[in-house]
């Protein structure tokens, strides 16, 4: 028998889940983990933060868990000018004139 699981929507209040309605989206990285739940009143998507307590909680009663992670690529540290709209144009049209995509890269990346 499935827990029964007191939860909030931001749109109708509390409302009543099974463990079956709930998925523990446990994040490597520290105080990114959330729940998620369909509410049964709106049917809204819904995320809410879980923390240590609220995680230890779910997991107890039962609810399923994914885990993920930030990728490397959002932690990279980047030197530079960030990339313009006009950088992005000039892109574009060198793709339109050059079958060869890794010149024209090179080519952007250096003006
Ligand atoms: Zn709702």
């Amino acid at each position: 028998m499935n827990a029964q699981i007191k939860a909030t929507c931001p749109y109708c209040g509390d409302v009543d889940l099974t463990t079956d309605d709930v998925v523990l989206h446990e994040c490597s990285t520290a105080g990114l983990s959330y729940y998620a739940f369909v509410c049964s009143g709106c049917a809204r998507s819904i995320r809410k933060p879980a923390d240590t307590h609220v995680s230890t909680l779910l997991r107890t009663g039962g609810v399923k868990v994914e885990f993920w992670s930030i990728p490397q690529e959002a932690a990279e540290q980047h030197t530079g000018p960030a990339l313009s709209v006009d950088d992005l144009l000039d892109f574009v049209i060198e793709l339109h004139r050059t079958e060869d995509l890794a010149a024209a890269a090179r080519r952007v990346a250096t003006s």
